[in-house]
């Protein structure tokens, strides 16, 4: 009754949603603040016709919202001092849209990925890159961080691979290499191989690799509007890149699903983009409670890595991120730990609201 291939899936696990009592979610990173006011006035006014017709398959208002939003910024909503300017315009044919960017990520393995050359990844780096892996019979090589938890670049570029793809920042660390540090990395890959760089948290961070597509055709970035644009429920990623990629991309989508993005995400996402400082400024508390927290924890004796996402990964000496993660969740706080060896003393916290994270606080200080 069920085909061969379906006993080989391992599928991703999202963080729990648990239903026997109200719980303070803190891990999936979703974000705490609404989304913009705008969308509601946009949702208003979309005409029921509009929901009996089949949306625009390619997003084409879409992809223009999001190119002049990222013209506008400068590719990042809080930008560092030093993050250089684009250089350069984003075009509509540098945008492809998806169904979150987990969508986007699974066309991407389908589209520039083969098999006989392993795909190089960090050894801990967004999990659901082994599961794509696995459904697309791509073999999947990880190369193990340094000691302290930043990438090991040499080794992953002495691989000889079908394509390199990472998270930067990089989930669950929270850390993230530089911008000079990822173009060095580009410089030294091979042109005719993709290279990806998974920027889910990369508002968070003040930088942003967008500028070096100018240079590197071969770079593709991938966002989603799901952390920092608080759009987890609506379900939309992005990819930029050089238009050919986006095509490949394009036609990978039409083999598969005209349509990921309907009429209400295209709609409410264009509202969205169209009030970046109401993102921007939910950005800026994320961040400045983030760094607050995090000095309170090192100030109550926790190991902080330093993080430039909405999540800080914590341990305790002594204590198993297991513990730690049963005594939150029995004072109805959820966060997330991992089953596995080398993180497997941490905990990983999605940054709440100030008021959220106190009451954490004093939760984490009595165990
Ligand atoms: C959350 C996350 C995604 C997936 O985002 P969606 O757009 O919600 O599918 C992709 N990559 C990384 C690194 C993430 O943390």
């Amino acid at each position: 009754m069920f085909a061969q291939r379906l006993k080989n899936l391992k599928p991703y696990k999202p963080g729990e949603q648990p239903k026997d009592r109200e719980y303070i979610k803190l891990n999936a990173n979703e974000n705490p603040y609404l989304p913009s006011p705008k969308i509601k006035d946009a949702l208003k006014d979309i005409e029921l016709q509009k929901l009996a017709l089949y949306p625009d398959p390619d997003s084409h208002e879409l992809k223009k919202a999001i190119a002049k939003s990222l013209n506008k910024t400068g590719g990042v909503l809080v930008p560092a001092a030093d993050q250089k300017p684009l250089g350069f315009e984003i075009t509509e044919d540098m945008i492809f849209c998806g169904n979150g960017s987990d969508e986007v990520l699974s066309f991407v393995f389908y589209a520039f990925f083969d098999s006989d050359k392993p795909l190089v990844s960090p050894e801990f780096s967004y999990s659901f890159y082994p599961v794509y892996a696995g459904y697309y019979g791509i073999n999947l090589l990880k190369v193990p961080l340094n000691a302290d938890f930043t990438l090991n670049t040499k080794a992953m570029l002495d691989v000889d691979s079908t394509g390199m793809i990472f998270a930067n920042p990089n989930a669950p660390t929270g850390m993230a290499l530089s911008v000079d540090e990822i173009e060095a990395m580009l410089k030294a890959y091979p042109k005719d191989k993709v290279f990806v760089v998974d920027e889910a948290y990369t508002d968070f961070s003040g930088y942003t690799v967008l500028p070096l597509l100018k240079k590197y055709e071969n770079l593709l970035v991938i966002r989603t509007f799901s952390k920092s644009m608080s759009f987890a429920g609506m379900r939309l990623g992005f990819a930029v890149g050089a238009p050919a990629l986006i095509q490949a991309l394009t036609t990978t989508k039409n083999s598969f699903n005209h349509f990921p993005t309907d009429a209400f995400c295209q709609a409410s996402a264009i509202a969205a983009c169209s009030d970046i400082e109401w993102y921007s400024e939910n950005c800026r508390k994320i961040i400045k409670t983030r760094d607050a927290f995090s000095k309170a924890l090192v100030d109550s004796g926790w190991n902080v890595l330093p993080s430039k996402t909405n999540f800080v990964l914590v341990s305790k000496d002594g204590m198993p991120g297991k513990a730690v993660y049963e005594a939150i969740k029995a004072k109805g706080i959820l966060v997330r730990y991992f089953d596995i060896d080398v993180i497997r003393d941490f905990v990983r916290i999605t940054i709440g609201t100030d008021e959220q994270m106190e009451k954490l606080l004093e939760i984490i200080r009595t165990i």
